[in-house]
């Protein structure tokens, strides 16, 4: 193991200066006016403009048949009024009180659900992040970026909430070799200079503190190789259970949680005692480590839809471990579901594609779950992952105002939930 001393951050790096980078970056410090914004999210630079195309709007959806992912319960010919992107009343039409000039979206004929949510997306541009909206995720949590733009992904959701998922976002992975990464932050350049990676509690500790300086909200980290390539073996571990231990309490004393990238049982078990709040991929957990996750309430983030894209991938070396891993992930996803562990719905998009979460959706069901349990992955569920429990996964009084329109019944057919007819971010019809 190395043992080079990390040099100190530099104190000239501030949190605020960074975050108006983020928004220069944007392109919307220009419009950043002293407004305060509807209370749901949870940071004080929440700040909006007064009549800047992407304020939280006021909106009445009326007219198609609801659901509430919580309770199961369904209302028909409904109304959802949003105010301040706020839900402000949701009830039966003719129950609820419609403000008066304000703008309706005609639901009739439609499901309305609350925007769905997705806890492993990795948005690096603001194509991605507008196209995640487009398709039905109005709320998501990263799974880091190579340079920050997570961060600055959050601060253009908290400006024009209908171009970016609100998010909560991770900086960049702590992972043994950080690549270009190294480039991010002046405060992690000396760390290209030890000869061993990011792996001493020293260099594991600076990346988890660079991260929170630049205003990290969940930190990412691995405990085995990667399955996306075909030179890696995802079984093989990189970090032990005292490393994760050092990147979970660094990430603890400034109150963050930790996602973990994890593989083989051994790594999963790992990473679930070293106290991570939750495991991405998991394909191999066993029994043992689904107990331990009940036990502690560690979520689990299957990300179906990346290990059935391997499948099809035009790399035979992926494409069969893909095929080979599916089933084993869907028994573990079953497994999870039947012990009590609570799962979490996220594609794991990354590269400029981004796959509807409401294929994450299908692939839930396809394991096992109910309709109305997959469901509530993507919404109630992945929202008290990302400790949104009071903001998102709902349309009733008090939540924001995200929601999704679809073209049928979701709890007979999950197809619908790939191709919301119309999307409403904070009020915003997207
Ligand atoms: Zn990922």
């Amino acid at each position: 193991m190395c043992v080079e001393a990390v040099p100190p951050p530099s104190r000239s790096l501030t949190r605020r200066g960074v975050l108006a980078g983020a928004a220069a970056l944007a392109g919307t410090l220009a419009a950043a006016g002293p407004v305060a914004a509807a209370g749901n999210d949870t940071t004080a630079t929440d700040r909006r403009a007064p009549g800047a195309p992407g304020r939280p709007g006021r909106l009445v959806i009326r007219g198609g048949t609801l659901l509430d992912p919580a309770t199961g319960e369904v209302i028909e010919n409904a109304v959802v009024v949003i105010e301040d992107g706020t839900v402000r009343a949701t009830g039966r039409r003719g129950d609820v009180a419609v403000p008066r000039g304000v703008e309706v979206l005609d639901a009739h004929g439609r499901w309305i659900l609350p925007g769905l949510v997705d806890a492993h997306i990795h948005l690096s541009t603001a194509a991605e992040a507008r196209d995640a909206v487009r398709k039905g995720a109005t709320s998501a949590r990263s799974g880091s970026t190579s340079f920050y733009q997570d961060i600055a992904v959050r601060e253009l959701a908290r400006h024009s909430p209908a171009l970016a998922p609100r998010l909560r976002a991770a900086g960049v992975f702590v992972t043994p070799n950080l690549g270009d990464t190294v480039l991010a932050d002046p405060d992690l350049t000396p760390l290209a200079g030890l000869k061993d990676g990011v792996r001493t509690a020293d260099a594991l500790r600076r990346v988890v503190e660079v991260n929170v300086a630049r205003g990290a909200d969940v930190i990412k980290t691995r405990v085995n190789e990667r399955a996306g390539l075909p030179e890696q073996d995802p079984l093989a571990q990189v970090y032990s259970r005292e490393q994760l231990a050092e990147i979970v309490a660094a990430a603890g004393r400034r109150g963050k949680g930790v996602l973990c990238h994890s593989y083989s049982e051994q790594g999963c078990h790992d990473a679930v005692m070293a106290g991570v709040r939750s495991l991405e991929h998991g394909v191999f957990v066993g029994e043992r480590t689904l107990r331990e996750m009940r036990r502690r309430g560690t979520c689990f983030t299957p990300t179906l839809t990346a290990i059935a894209g391997l499948a099809e991938s035009s790399d035979p070396i992926l494409a069969e471990r893909g095929r080979a891993y599916l089933p084993v992930l869907e028994r573990a996803v079953l497994a999870a579901h039947e012990l009590g562990v609570p799962l979490a719905a996220g594609t794991d998009s990354s590269g400029g594609v981004v796959d509807p979460i409401g294929g994450e959706v299908e692939l839930m069901h396809a394991a096992g779950l109910t309709t109305l349990d997959a469901i509530r992955t993507a919404t109630t569920g992945a929202a008290r992952l990302l400790g949104l429990e009071r903001t998102a996964g709902r349309l009733t009084r008090g939540y924001a105002g995200d929601a999704i329109l679809l073209n049928g019944d979701p709890l007979t057919d999950l197809g619908v939930l790939k191709q919301p007819v119309a999307v409403v971010r904070a009020g915003v019809l997207v």
